[in-house]
């Protein structure tokens, strides 16, 4: 949701005539940190970035800081006591007025604060400038209903507002127009899509209706919820041929107790049905999580409860977490918080076995044929090796090489590849020849040559008397 918001804020800057730094530009005129508070080292990120900038803005006094996003939201006034040099704080509801903020802190001179209680204007209208060229993300509602106890979102997003489906159907269309292939909706907790306008069976809906976009080749989601994960989600997945089978379904624990106290109403019983559900019903689908570590109160039997429902789910990766008390939350409040050596132990003991699994899962693959889209970003390794990357349909991290005389392909295109190597986090195709290689020329590769010759500098039509900023925005005038 944070990298989105990102989108719109860059989307928003440019859309005034500012444009991107790029190495060698010199200092910035405006930066702007969106931030984020679900995790506790947050704060402390933030007010040493901001501390390296003051000794930066004593030399360059117009260079604007602007501090928005969920600790924004949440410290508000703190952030200007703390770092008076900071010029604009803004909130998770008010990501529109930072271009009118900054203006109004450069013209009176003096800090702008303005944090809204609830959505004005659904981020959606604002202008975004997406990082990717092939994948877009559409938010399909914001807020949340549910009152976790360990979360700060709530009371930072507010109660879930939910898009028009017509909206969100338009926004597709629109990004498939522009080239995009892969669409991720997003929404705190998607399949209570609906809630707002009455309608339980909307999210399965909405993702049958995205099954009749032309042109849309991968439809995923992020997060659903498994208290309300309902039967004909499943049918609509299964049944919808460009929604991927993947899920990333949050088990937070696998103790009873535990789930209780963190106020999620599901049981380990309905977690694990859920899977075996999804499982039947598509039967390649690989799943991910969410766990969080030493809630307060976890005792060994509870952990051990969580350690069983891994080994039974076979996920194909899990994100890990370590309880951290976010203050403001109930269970900040909760007697016996664990101490950090207890609580690292039994991380550790997690991931060790999430680790095998995700090994496990991923040897499975070897052998089978997948369609690759092509990302922009490479492994770590990819100069030495000389293989390129992308995403296989169910999401897994793929390193692949060319065969002799093989097309390259463009970030965007799709590749269909024999996995001859596997590893706990990535997989890997070596095709031994031509005939185990195909690429598919894609829409999303065509956009990404376009995008590439705007940045080149090769001239891009526009409006009369405008350069061109590129990634699929419409060109506006720059500052520069
Ligand atoms: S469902 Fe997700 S966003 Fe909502 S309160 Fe629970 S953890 Fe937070």
């Amino acid at each position: 949701m944070n990298v989105h918001d990102s989108e719109r804020l860059s989307g928003l800057l440019e859309s005034t005539g500012l444009v991107p730094q790029q190495p060698g530009d010199g200092t910035a005129d405006v930066v702007v940190f969106n931030t984020c508070a679900v995790r506790e080292n947050a704060d402390n990120k933030l007010y040493g970035n901001l501390g390296l900038l003051a000794q930066v803005k004593e030399k360059h006094p117009d260079m604007q800081i602007a501090v928005g996003g969920c600790l924004a939201q949440k410290d508000r006034e703190t952030i200007l006591r703390k770092a008076p040099w900071v010029d604009v704080v803004f909130g998770t509801h008010n990501v529109g007025s930072l271009p009118a903020l900054l203006d109004r802190a450069r013209h009176n001179n003096k800090a702008q604060l303005e944090i809204l209680e609830s959505l004005e204007v659904f981020p959606s209208t604002l202008p975004t400038k997406r990082d990717s060229v092939h994948s877009g993300w559409v938010s399909i509602s914001v807020g949340c209903n549910n009152t976790c106890t360990f979360c700060i979102v709530p009371s930072l997003r507010g109660k879930e507002r939910d898009r028009r489906p017509g909206e969100i159907l338009a926004e597709i269309e629109a990004l498939v127009a522009d080239g995009v292939i892969e669409v991720t909706l997003l929404g705190q907790n998607v399949n209570s899509y609906g809630v707002e306008f009455g309608d339980r069976l909307a999210f399965g809906k909405l993702l049958r209706a995205c099954g009749g976009i032309e042109g849309l080749e991968r439809v995923r989601f992020t997060s659903p919820h498994p208290a309300a994960f309902t039967d004909d989600v499943i049918e609509a997945m299964a049944e919808t041929p460009n929604v991927m089978p993947q899920l990333h379904m949050p088990l937070q624990s696998g103790s009873d107790k535990v789930l209780k106290e963190m106020r999620r109403s599901y049981r380990s019983k309905k977690f694990l049905g859920i899977l075996e559900k999804v499982r039947e019903n598509i039967p390649h689908a690989a799943i991910t999580t969410d766990i969080i570590v030493g809630f307060p109160g976890e005792t060994e039997e509870d952990f051990q409860a969580t350690l069983d429902v891994v080994a039974a789910s076979r996920f194909a990766s899990a994100f890990t977490f370590q309880y951290s008390k976010r203050p403001g939350t109930p269970a900040a409040e909760l007697e016996h918080q664990l101490p950090k050596a207890v609580v690292q132990e039994r991380y550790e003991r997690l991931t060790a076995l999430q680790d095998r699994i995700c090994a496990e899962e991923n040897a499975k693959q070897v052998g089978r044929t997948v369609e690759v889209m092509v990302t922009a970003q490479s492994g770590k390794k990819a100069a030495e090796t000389q293989r390129l990357s992308g995403r296989s349909t169910d999401q897994r991290l793929v390193h692949f090489s060319i065969p002799a005389s093989g097309e390259t392909p463009r970030p965007g295109d799709l590749v269909t590849i024999p996995i001859t190597e596997a590893a706990a986090f990535h997989l890997v195709s070596d095709p031994a020849s031509l005939a185990e290689y195909s690429v598919r020329r894609s829409r999303a590769g065509d956009a990404w040559d376009r995008a590439q010759a705007d940045s080149c500098g090769a001239p891009a039509t526009g409006p009369s008397g405008t350069k061109g900023v590129s990634l699929g925005m419409p060109l506006l005038p720059t500052r520069k």
